[in-house]
């Protein structure tokens, strides 16, 4: 009797996971394809110096647009592009595009505008990613001061030795390297003393509590702290009202990414911006001049 029961909840429960992995079955196939056929492009969200509202920077966002007409964001495909391991793939594709992009800019003479890459560590071979990166850069043509690579503080966490050759390599190349979603990690501090980072991008988690929860404030405060001693920056992700930023550059943030500057931004919408900024400094320098 309990048998019959275990048995029907057992088949029910094959069942399920069967759909689930011919699904996922279904997404690796495509995914595949994605990569070959070049569904993949990217978005560029603007890094803002505040109060200023001066652009410091821009991330490189992958999209996938599915022949279905579908957008898929990369939290929808990228885990499992990690747990197949097609994620490095197409962290390759996003360097590549992304330097040819920036140096397509930086040689038109639009602006020097640094651009950072998202990389995983899932799947990350230390020799392949560094050969990747150079390579990359001298194809561009693209000043290796203009490239940052970020990694997630939790990824770093969980492959310590190979980390650091990472680490290391990247940073020797003059590449700019920074911890992404930082604070949620539950690393210790040491481990930022130990690794020198150029930058350490707050989680939006901490800056969401701002400017009323205290314990957002603390954290903050205490990720400002060592960042000053460490003489490294500091991002704030997913910025999304005044009074956030306020806050935030009251606490000694001056740099700061999210929804109240802009939304991740077509590469052609960028490329327009970054020509008017460039009128508009010529323009004011024409008009010192006269
Ligand atoms: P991330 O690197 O922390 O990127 C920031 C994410 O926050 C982006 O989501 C961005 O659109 C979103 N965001 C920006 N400002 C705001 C805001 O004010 N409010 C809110 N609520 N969200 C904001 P997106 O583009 O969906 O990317 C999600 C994550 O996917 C990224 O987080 C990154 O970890 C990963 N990812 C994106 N592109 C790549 C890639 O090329 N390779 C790899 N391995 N991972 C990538
Ligand atoms: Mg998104
Ligand atoms: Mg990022
Ligand atoms: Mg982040």
């Amino acid at each position: 009797h309990a048998k019959q029961a275990g048995r029907g909840r057992f088949s029910l429960y094959t069942a399920a996971m069967g759909e689930r992995a011919d699904q996922r079955l279904r997404l690796e196939t495509e995914l595949r394809a994605a990569i070959r056929e070049g569904q993949l492009y990217l978005d560029y969200q603007p890094k803002m110096r505040y109060p200023e509202r001066e652009l410091v920077g821009v991330e490189a966002l992958v999209r996938w647009r599915h022949p279905n007409g579908t957008l898929i964001e990369p939290a929808d495909f990228i885990p499992i592009a990690e747990e197949t391991g097609l994620v490095t793939a197409i962290d390759e594709w996003v360097l590549r595009e992304a330097c040819h992009q920036v140096g397509a800019w930086f040689e038109a003479g639009l602006a020097a505008v640094p651009v950072a890459v998202n990389m995983s560590l899932a799947r990350a071979d230390v020799d392949r990613l560094v050969r990747n990166i150079e390579r990359a850069l001298t194809d561009a043509r693209l000043p290796a001061s203009l490239l940052e690579v970020e990694f997630t503080e939790s990824q770093m966490l969980g492959q310590n030795v190979r980390s650091r050759q990472l680490v290391d390599r990247i940073r020797a190349m003059g590449v700019r390297l920074s911890v992404d979603d930082f604070g949620t990690g539950y690393s210790s501090l040491s481990y930022l003393a130990d690794f020198r980072f150029d930058t350490i991008k707050i989680d939006r988690a901490f800056v969401h509590g701002l400017p009323d929860e205290n314990e957002a404030r603390a954290v903050i405060q205490a990720i400002l702290g060592i960042a000053q001693s460490l003489e490294c920056d500091v991002v704030a992700e997913g910025v999304e009202t005044e009074a956030q930023a306020d806050a935030l550059s009251d606490l000694g943030c001056r740099q700061m990414q999210g929804y109240l500057f802009s939304r991740p931004l077509s590469a052609e919408v960028i490329e327009r911006e970054l020509g008017r900024r460039d009128a508009g400094v010529a323009a004011s320098v024409v008009s010192a001049a006269s």
